[in-house]
């Protein structure tokens, strides 16, 4: 399924309408694969929708991320990325740059198997993140 016709169905299930708008950020982002924050999806979007504000395009990113079509990676105080690939990966993250990239390959099934949490603490998932420092960066 293409990124347009996917979009349209997703948006359709969630009672929402396919605006140029979420097409447009929601375009941008599978065709990055930087991770972009929503400043920069702005910056990307505004060549094709001059006057589209920030805001708007932090609204229909967060509507976007609602309806499980990108995945909204937070650090702590760091702007939020955003990242269409919602299959499971792994990241790098630049400690210094903050850019983010998809790492290959998977992690044995049993990572966890020594780490025991609070008797009362239900266990979503986990995240790895590979930090370091990145070509640009280390040079
Ligand atoms: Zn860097
Ligand atoms: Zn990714």
């Amino acid at each position: 399924m293409d990124a347009d016709t996917m979009l349209h169905t997703v948006l359709e299930r969630h009672g929402l309408r396919q605006t140029a708008q979420r097409t447009a950020i929601y375009r941008c982002l599978r065709g990055s694969s930087q991770h972009p924050t929503a400043e920069q999806v702005h910056t990307a979007v505004r060549v094709k929708i001059a006057n589209i504000s920030l805001a708007t395009v932090y609204k229909a990113l967060e509507t976007l991320v609602a309806c499980g079509l990108p995945s909204k990676l937070a650090y702590g105080d760091e702007a939020a990325r955003y990242d269409a690939r919602t299959d499971d990966h792994f990241h790098t993250r630049c400690l210094r740059c903050g850019s983010v990239h998809d790492a290959a390959g998977s992690l044995p099934a049993d990572l966890l198997s020594g780490i025991s949490v609070n008797g009362d603490f239900r266990v979503q998932a986990c995240r790895v993140e590979i930090i370091g420092y990145c070509g640009n960066c280390a040079a």
